[in-house]
């Protein structure tokens, strides 16, 4: 009897209902932007476990913190004490945001907590019972966050009373960036001129980059426009900015990049360097809502809350935005370059180190290369790159690395995505290696 694989144990323990699988990827350790197969195997990681290891596997400076905070824990929860970590990270967070948001600061322990408290949190604060979010947003996975977000993976899901689903302009499909916006404001404009009464809409949850939904960048002033609709009508305007946030775009924020300023802010993901912590930052009026509102036993765990410190203070001291800026510069051009021999590549876009590339079976009619695209990143792995697809149609190769990253290893990357699109192109990859493989 041969001994089973650890990916064969997993298999058999492990509940498939949170499987979001595209290969047989099994780790055993980590060391910057690697991670270690337990078939000895480096495995260049552009996923960066979909960006919650903003500062690759170990990094040192989240090591030393959570090794301190251990030491002598302090407690295990904010719900009943104050704790020094949890506080020094809130007056972190209170001091990177705009003014208008610096307000409370709300500690969850992923995304989808957080966006679900800001979803009720406005709901219960301004009286208003409507909320704005956008087809293709995906806000989290548990029943409040999913019950606002648009992604089609989660059909069939409960959506939220309150809820109307707006269009995300896309410049690729939707002909070109001045017609994306166009359209897109025509029709919340429309809409708050007939069925959504604008004075009943308590907020609009964006995502700077729509990422799940096919890292999407929307036209550059469409925000603007969007951001004015809301002020005029007293709309909070709730920046999700779990992905793309925190020195990935190239910027500490990725809604820099559009010169707004949101009114609620949401950090998850990277903001805990692997380890599990969110944060909601906004107005004392909307965050101090009520006591006892949304809580979780360990929301505010000193240990998390000291890796997310460490995490903030490494992206300022290393200056990460910047080296996202420019390694994701470096990556994009090594992409672009790709693009000039690979017909399949529809379209490359981003910001610093969150890069999408769009994969068709041809460019005159976009259809979404779906199949191909799960092959490509099936077939990366062999060759030892990490990567993901994401959007609405599951074409879109996803690059959320580690800030860390170097050019030398974007280089490494784009040769092996070079030689897994020559060897699906080719016919060289057998399809029958995704019958395990449910993606989404
Ligand atoms: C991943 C993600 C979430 C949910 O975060 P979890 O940690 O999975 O709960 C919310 N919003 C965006 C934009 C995300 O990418």
């Amino acid at each position: 009897m041969t001994t089973p694989s650890l990916y064969q144990r997993d298999a058999a323990a492990i509940s498939k209902m949170s499987f979001l699988r595209f290969f047989p990827q099994a780790v055993v350790g980590g060391d910057g932007a690697y991670l270690i197969g337990d078939d000895g195997r480096r495995l260049l990681d552009l996923s960066a476990s979909w960006g919650a290891a903003g500062l690759g596997h170990s990094h040192p400076s989240i090591r030393k913190a959570v090794n301190k905070a251990l030491e002598s824990q302090a407690g295990a929860s904010l719900l009943s004490t104050a704790n020094l970590p949890s506080v020094e990270l809130a007056e972190k967070l209170l001091s990177i945001v705009p003014k208008r948001a610096a307000g409370r600061v709300w500690l969850g322990h992923s995304g989808s907590d957080a966006n679900e408290t800001v979803a009720r949190a406005v709901i219960a604060a301004t009286g208003r019972p409507r909320i704005l979010a956008f087809n293709g947003a995906y806000h989290g996975g548990t029943s409040g966050s999913m019950a606002i977000s648009g992604h089609p993976a989660q059909q069939g899901v409960a959506k939220a009373a309150g809820l109307t689903l707006i269009p995300y302009p896309n410049a690729y499909r939707d002909g070109g960036a001045e017609q994306a916006e166009a359209a897109a404001i025509d029709h919340l404009e429309k809409l708050f001129a007939g069925p959504v009464p604008p004075n009943e809409v308590a907020a609009l949850f964006i995502e700077p980059i729509q990422s799940d939904g096919g890292m999407v960048v929307p036209p550059q002033n469409y925000f603007r426009k969007v951001e004015a609709l809301c002020r005029q009508h007293g709309i909070l305007l709730v920046c999700d900015e779990v992905k793309v946030g925190l020195g990935r775009s190239g910027r500490l924020h990725c809604f820099e990049h559009f010169g707004i300023e949101p009114d609620i802010i949401v950090f998850g993901k990277g903001l805990g360097g692997g380890l599990p912590i969110s944060a909601a930052v906004g107005p004392t009026e909307i965050m101090n809502h009520s006591a006892a509102f949304s809580f979780q036993t360990v929301h505010g765990n000193p240990v998390c809350a000291a890796a997310a410190l460490a995490v903030l203070e490494t992206i300022e001291r290393n200056d990460l935005a910047a080296n996202a800026a420019e390694v994701g510069q470096h990556l994009t051009d090594g992409l672009e370059r790709l693009k000039q021999k690979h017909r399949m590549i529809g379209d490359i876009r981003g910001r610093g180190l969150a890069i999408g590339v769009e994969l068709v079976t041809d460019r005159m009619s976009k259809t979404p290369a779906r199949h191909e695209t799960a092959l490509t990143v099936y077939r990366a792995f062999e060759l030892g790159l990490v990567l993901y697809y994401v959007g609405v149609s599951s074409n879109i190769l996803e690059f959320t690395p580690p800030l860390t990253l170097t050019k030398a290893e974007a280089d490494s990357g784009v040769d092996m995505l070079d030689r897994a699109l020559s060897d699906v192109a080719e016919g060289r990859v057998d399809p029958d290696v995704l019958a395990a493989f449910e993606g989404w």
